[in-house]
């Protein structure tokens, strides 16, 4: 098969397309033709490498992915060949206390596709046939692909983590960000009240349509200046956060009292100054958020399937230009998804 390999890692010129060998199913795995391959940070990541993560080499990254099933294991029982799918992108071990709770990301053997298993860079990818989801009503391929991660990351970092309730008011940073518009989407389908930012005012158009119900644009405006006036000086109840070091002081200072912050990445930097008065004296939260469970995804995926969310793509790429494809993400020029076709 075609597929887009690294063999060291490095800069977006270590991509290779290039022949592999087709993954060979186990008993209880699936074998998936990709249609669709949706892009992540954690992509580039894992090409420039992880100091932590020792990849298999060579390695084929992409967590998001939408197929038609091509082959079937022995003991696979409900999926059958040529059903349209997407993958949970989280696989664990399915049998430890975390995951019996649903909290999959929790699991001590948890990894994604495209980390320590081959992904979706390529015209077939194996997987657990647990992780198999039957593409809900008449949703495409593209749309299925840039569903998985992104919904099932903010529907954690909501619900799960900060324990959203109808009628707050919640702050989403970046708005252009798959986990930003994901996580708009995910706050308004309840009825919370939307403050989004992004750097440039295309974006905020796009995350107004989305439903945002404010927007500031932090390159230009002071996001806790904005949010004290939208919110009468009282702050919001929920931060949902992933820029790390730049908006650190800005998020807090946000906060209303009994306000959550809840942050599943730093990519202007991990190392932040905690004001202790701040937390205690308002009696505020910050949670870690690492992606997500199977069963949040579902949940995600019954109110794509009803129109309540929607997935957002940018644009899409052949699996042979998947360099370019990165490089459009490295830009931070896009707003939702950018897929691969093999
Ligand atoms: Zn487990």
């Amino acid at each position: 098969m075609h597929a887009v390999r690294f063999h060291e890692h490095g800069d977006i010129d270590v991509l290779k397309y290039e022949e592999a060998p087709e993954p060979k199913i186990e008993a209880n795995e699936v074998l998936v033709k990709v249609k669709a391959c949706a892009l992540n940070h954690l992509d580039l990541w894992l090409r420039q490498g992880v100091s932590d993560w020792k990849l298999p080499l060579p390695h084929i990254v992409g967590s998001d992915i939408s197929g038609e099933v091509a082959e079937v294991g022995s003991h696979v029982k409900r999926v059958q060949a040529g059903e349209r799918v997407l993958l949970c992108p989280g696989i664990s071990c399915g049998q430890c206390e975390m995951c019996f709770k649903g909290l999959d990301s929790g699991c001590r053997g948890f990894t994604v596709f495209g980390v320590f298993v081959d992904g979706g860079y390529a015209e077939y990818v194996k997987s657990p046939e647990v992780n198999v989801i039957p593409i809900p009503s008449d949703l495409s391929f593209d749309e299925a692909a840039a569903v998985p991660l992104v919904f099932l990351t903010a529907w954690h970092m909501l619900f799960t983590r900060a324990q959203l309730k109808p009628g707050e008011d919640v702050l989403v940073i970046g708005a252009g960000s798959g986990v930003g518009s994901a996580a708009i989407q995910v706050a308004k389908s309840v009825g919370a009240r939307v403050i989004a930012t992004a750097g440039a005012d295309w974006k905020l158009e796009k995350a107004s349509a989305l439903g945002a119900d404010e927007v500031i644009n932090h390159s230009r405006q002071s996001i806790s200046g904005e949010v004290r006036r939208f919110t009468a000086k009282r702050g919001v109840d929920v931060i949902v956060e992933h820029v790390g070091a730049a908006v650190w002081n800005d998020c807090f200072n946000s906060l209303a009292t009994y306000g959550r912050l809840v942050t599943c990445g730093a990519t202007s930097g991990g190392e932040v100054k905690l004001n202790m008065q701040g937390l205690f004296g308002r009696q505020r939260t910050i949670l870690g958020s690492f992606m997500g469970g199977k069963a949040e995804l579902l949940g995600a995926l019954k109110f794509i399937a009803e129109g309540k969310l929607r997935a957002v793509i940018d644009s899409a790429f052949p699996l042979q230009e998947a360099a370019a494809a990165q490089r459009k993400m490295e830009s931070g020029e896009f707003f939702g998804k950018i897929l691969l076709h093999p």
